[in-house]
């Protein structure tokens, strides 16, 4: 027996997205390419200070919700946002991120995976995705 198939590596690959989304933003430094060119160019002394447009970041909720193939919002009986579940592959497998219950859900023919990530990365992903849907 397999004990990983490709749709169940494709579902842990996001769940380590999340992960190392929630470390960069509680403070651990980014490697994404567009951090690594304002740090190359950076002369602050110690910490760096540099600015840095938050969505052109690769590690950020909102570079997430730029991807995003597809976004659902959950709404209660007021509209009041509660979650969302954000479509990051189709096509080949379906891959979508569900915030109301922190799982990473794939299918593929007829097989589906699920996989729970820390519910730090559904907050960080809903306060973002509640001012979306605010505007909407
Ligand atoms: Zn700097
Ligand atoms: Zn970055």
């Amino acid at each position: 027996m397999k004990t990983s198939t490709r749709l169940e590596e494709n579902c842990q690959y996001w769940v380590d997205w999340l992960h190392r989304m929630v470390d960069i933003q509680e403070g651990k430094p980014c490697d994404c390419d567009y951090c690594k060119e304002i740090k190359d160019n950076c002369e602050c002394e110690d910490n760096c200070e540099c600015d840095r447009e938050y969505y052109l970041c690769e590690n950020t909720p909102s570079w997430l919700m730029n991807r995003a193939l597809d976004i659902s919002f959950k709404v209660n009986r007021d509209k009041e946002y509660q979650a969302c579940e954000l479509c990051v592959a189709c096509g080949g497998p379906g891959i979508y991120i569900d915030t109301d219950n922190n799982s990473i859900n794939g299918y593929w023919g007829g097989e589906n995976v699920r996989l729970f990530y820390m519910s730090e990365a559904s907050r960080l992903i809903d306060d973002y995705a509640e001012e979306l849907y605010n505007c909407l």
